[in-house]
């Protein structure tokens, strides 16, 4: 999953702390407008209650010369307050807030200039405090923050200064003013700062994490289109962390919530092949293994397997491709390219190579091996006489007579037109004589139409210690089968012997 990208800090002025793109700053000011609104209202409010407070105070000088312009100048303050919360709730945008703030402030400042006319202690602690209102109450742009701070400070200050004869101390009070001022400018500068680093920060991790949940949303997506099925398993506990929909339709839910269902349906080999593969490399192309499904079938498949770390966990993301139906296919089509389509049994090529293997398990356990051949006596006169199927009839008949008496590993193979040859495991060519007799005396019973019958000629050979192919005791075989043929027919030869009947003149076919 693609990391969401960094989100770039916007810069902020050195001096003021507000954002140095006009964009950002409105975004800002945008974001905190309502609760600006909700704050600036409660300072109006605040100073109406205050200014009422001292407004009945103010009555403790009635006769005095000053008592009239305080009177007006605190009915100024009351009257411009409760005016300005008023109108804060028709407030649009940051514009006509601050328009209302400045509003709100010349006034105030202008009628505080003329009640610190008294040269009071009182007087001096107010103008002290009151740029901190501007400074840090009143949330309107830096510039017009520090302006109407000085301006309030310039203009209570001269007041109060005029209103004495002569002071030596209006130097100090004039530098402890600017000190007042530049604090109180260096406070808010602070204080903007961390405000808008803070909103940028929340505001970039609220982007990045959309965009991971837009990139999540994205995987999920594709995860779900993808048509095959697709798991993706811990690496480290062997659980199921993600399964696509094609997954779960295949496998079924009881397979995906089981958290052994890796031990339960995989063989344990194929787990611990695959993870060793992927240990060495970084994806496994094609595994071809057979998994057991909850209902208890199995089937063949194709495992595809990568590493990839998802949401900070080692994974292996596995492709599922099913081929039970192509294995099923090849399995049938070998079985067709080793089976002769006429009798079912095995063909030329599959005994030659079943033959090997026996060979090589009698060698390497010394148990004998013999090979019988046999062909039907006179077959063309068979096909001459009652046609080419009833051939084929024969054909099949004597290859399940045959089948019928041999034990189950032995093989019954026709290796020609209507020539047979049968591979005995575990049997010596005694025993293979008495089997070919039993053989030989049942086919004489077999009735091709009517009421005649068929004869075989048998020859038997065994395959000889050191021999690695079984070509050299099937040309034994076939030598024994033509003495059993010259020998009169129907009749079995060991290679080796001299046919029993020999020199006798052949049967005639029973036709
Ligand atoms: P022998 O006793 O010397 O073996 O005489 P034979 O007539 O059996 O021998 P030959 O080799 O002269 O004839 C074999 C015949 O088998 C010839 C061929 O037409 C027939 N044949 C071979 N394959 C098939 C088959 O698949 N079906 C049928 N119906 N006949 C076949
Ligand atoms: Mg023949
Ligand atoms: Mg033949």
């Amino acid at each position: 999953m693609p990391s969401p990208r960094a989100v770039k800090q916007p810069s902020l002025f050195t001096f003021g702390g507000e954002f140095r793109q006009q964009s950002h700053e409105a975004k800002y000011r945008e974001a905190h407008f309502p609760e600006s609104i909700r704050y600036i209202r409660l300072l109006f409010l605040a100073a109406f209650l205050i200014n009422i407070l001292f407004f009945l105070n103010d009555w403790h000088f009635f006769g005095q010369p000053h008592f009239s312009a305080a009177i007006s100048a605190r009915a100024v303050i009351v009257v411009v307050s409760i005016i300005c919360c008023r109108m804060a709730t028709a407030v649009q945008n940051f514009r006509q807030f601050q328009i209302l703030g400045i509003a709100w402030g010349v006034p105030c400042i202008l009628a505080s200039a003329v009640l610190v006319t008294p040269h009071s202690d009182a007087a001096l602690f107010i103008i002290f405090i009151l740029p901190i209102i501007f400074y840090l109450a009143l949330p309107i742009s830096f510039p017009w923050t520090v302006a109407l701070g000085v301006c309030c400070s310039a203009a209570t200050l001269a007041s109060y200064i005029a209103s004495a004869a002569a002071a030596q101390n209006n130097l100090g009070l004039g530098l402890g003013m600017l000190t007042n001022n530049v604090v109180l400018a260096l406070v808010l500068n602070r204080s903007n700062r961390l405000q808008r680093q803070e909103w940028a920060a929340t505001v970039s991790a609220q982007a990045a994490n959309r965009e991971l949940s837009e990139n999540r949303q994205l995987l999920q997506s594709i995860l779900q289109a993808i048509p095959a099925p697709l798991i993706i398993i811990n690496q480290e506990t062997g659980e199921f962390l993600q399964a696509n929909e094609a997954a779960r339709r295949y496998l079924g839910d009881a397979f995906l919530l089981d958290p052994l269902a890796l031990k339960k349906y995989f063989k344990k080999h194929d787990i611990i092949k695959l993870s060793i593969s992927l240990q060495q490399h970084e994806q496994v192309a094609e595994h071809e293994t057979r998994i057991t499904m909850p209902n208890g079938s199995s089937r063949d498949v194709l495992l595809v397997a990568t590493k990839a770390v998802i949401g900070g966990i080692a994974a292996i993301v596995t492709v599922i491709i099913d081929i039970t139906n192509r294995k099923e296919m090849e399995q049938h089509l070998q079985l067709l390219a080793s089976t002769d389509p006429l009798t079912g049994l095995a063909n030329r090529s599959r005994f030659f190579s079943l033959a090997t293997t026996e060979i090589k398990r009698s060698q390497r356990f010394g148990h004998p091996l013999t090979v019988i051949m046999f062909d039907i006596d006179f077959f063309k006169h068979i096909n001459d006489t009652f046609g080419h199927e009833a051939g084929d009839r024969t054909l099949r008949n004597c290859a399940n007579l045959c089948r019928s008496l041999v034990r189950e590993h032995d093989t019954v193979a026709r290796i020609g037109g209507e020539e047979f040859a049968l591979l005995l495991p575990e049997t010596d060519p005694a025993n293979a004589r008495i089997l070919a007799e039993r053989f030989r005396m049942a086919v004489e019973k077999l009735l091709v139409e009517h009421d005649t019958g068929i004869t075989v000629s048998l020859g038997i050979a065994a395959v000889l210690p050191g021999e690695t192919a079984v070509d050299a005791a099937l040309s034994r075989a076939d030598q024994a089968m033509y003495a059993a043929k010259n020998a009169g027919r129907n009749r079995t030869v060991l290679h080796g012997e001299l046919p029993e009947a020999a020199g006798e003149a052949p049967p005639t076919p029973r036709l």
